[in-house]
């Protein structure tokens, strides 16, 4: 029997995707996610073919259970698995590229931390319980950085302007993220356009919940919006992007608010949740955009900044850019804040074909700007994808 199955885990900051792809055609046979529901409660989600089921469990049950009794006790499956890709968020400077996981690599995940605290601590969980419920993939656990695709950042753009012992003793510098996503849409858009990678000058737009920008110059990324954490930068769901670091100390110092709290503020209550104080999902900030100046402040003030570092990455493509691309779930959906962004940039020669725009929503891929324009094109993201390959290529 050929072993071509896969398990792949992605841990977000509240949740867990997690799938079996098939090797040889890159079909999912099992999509799940995990999310939390109230009170330690989750919900487990998932498709099997064409059938869906859901289950609700405790936090400490989640992983027994997806293992257990969604992946081993289907033989069909579980006998054709022969390893485990993990999407790991911070890999700090050690990792460009995907390795098989050992003890020291596990020592690695640890030492960032710090530095993602909400994501490499939930990896670890996945890889812990990945070789207790599957003893015979041991070594065929492979970690996949969201950093690696950034790390061909150059020196002048990771480095903060601070105290350079700060950089060279404790490795304070822009790492970036959503590296995973960024590298899958690089590759699919290589081949939408027909341009060689090595030739390829894109700017990347994932927005999501986490919202990042990537220059792209000869199929290598040079810059990225995230920096040390996935807070800086863009607009997000909840989450401040670039601010005055002195916010901070004005919080503190003037309104006496604790730096816990602060830094709840900055994660969880800011983004297009802050401003428009109500809601971080784009999808009722755009349907009341028209009648609700509080959503359309929202929905401005992110395209603004968006247009604005996309205008700024365009200057870094020296000679020629060859598309701009929307993914993630803001990205492939919202054809208002799409729409909004392609607008501000006419001055760099993109104009937006409002009915593609609109039909995007329902053909998933494609262009969205006019004939005569410059390129803009909606590439729906699959960072499973790129963990199945990585995966497959060191296993075999
Ligand atoms: P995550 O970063 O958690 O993976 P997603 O990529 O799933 O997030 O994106 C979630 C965001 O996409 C939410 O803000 C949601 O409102 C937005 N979104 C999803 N569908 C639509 C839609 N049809 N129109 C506008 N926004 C949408």
């Amino acid at each position: 029997m050929i072993k071509k199955l896969i398990l792949i885990l992605n841990f977000g900051s509240s949740s867990l995707k997690f799938s079996i792809i098939n090797s040889n055609n890159n079909y999912k046979i099992i999509t799940g996610l995990c999310e939390y529901f109230k009170k330690n409660n989750y919900i487990i989600k998932w498709k099997i073919n064409n059938s869906i089921y859901k289950i609700k469990k405790k936090k400490e049950e989640i992983l027994k259970f997806i293992f257990i009794e969604i992946i081993l006790k289907n033989k069909i499956i579980s006998d054709k698995l022969y390893s485990i890709g993990h999407r790991i968020v911070h890999g700090g400077e050690l990792f460009s590229n995907s390795v098989i996981i050992n003890n020291k690599i596990i020592n690695s995940i640890k030492k960032f931390i710090s530095f993602a605290p909400l994501h490499n601590i939930e990896h670890l969980i996945g890889i812990y319980n990945s070789f207790k419920f599957f003893p015979d993939l041991f070594k065929k656990n492979v970690a996949v950085f969201d950093t690696a695709f950034h790390q061909s950042i150059p020196k002048k753009s990771f480095l903060y302007a601070l105290p350079y012992n700060l950089y060279k003793k404790y490795k304070i510098r822009r790492y970036g993220a959503h590296g995973i996503s960024h590298k899958f849409v690089t590759f699919e858009t290589s081949k939408f356009l027909n341009i060689k990678i090595k030739n390829l000058n894109i700017i990347t737009c994932h927005l999501g919940n986490g919202c990042s920008i990537a220059a792209i110059k000869n199929g290598k990324c040079i810059d990225t919006s995230m920096g040390l954490t996935p807070l800086e930068g863009l607009i997000m769901g909840t989450r401040c992007g670039d601010i005055d670091p002195s916010i901070i100390f004005y919080l503190y110092n003037y309104l006496g608010i604790k730096i816990k709290k602060i830094n709840e503020i900055l994660n969880k209550e800011s983004g297009l949740l802050g401003l428009s104080e109500i809601s971080n999902d784009c999808r009722n900030i755009e349907k009341n955009y028209k009648n609700n100046s509080q959503f359309k402040l929202a929905i401005d003030v992110f395209c603004y900044k968006l247009s604005k570092y996309i205008g700024s990455y365009s200057i870094l493509m020296y000679d020629h850019l060859d598309a701009i691309v929307f993914t993630g779930g803001i990205g492939e959906n919202s054809v208002l804040i799409r729409k909004l962004t392609i607008n501000s940039l006419n001055f760099l020669g993109f104009k937006i074909d409002n009915k593609l725009n609109e039909k995007i929503n329902y053909i998933k891929y494609g262009i969205i700007t006019k004939s005569k324009s410059r390129i803009s094109l909606v590439i729906p993201s699959n960072e499973e994808i790129i963990i199945a390959k990585d995966t497959n290529n060191l296993i075999n």
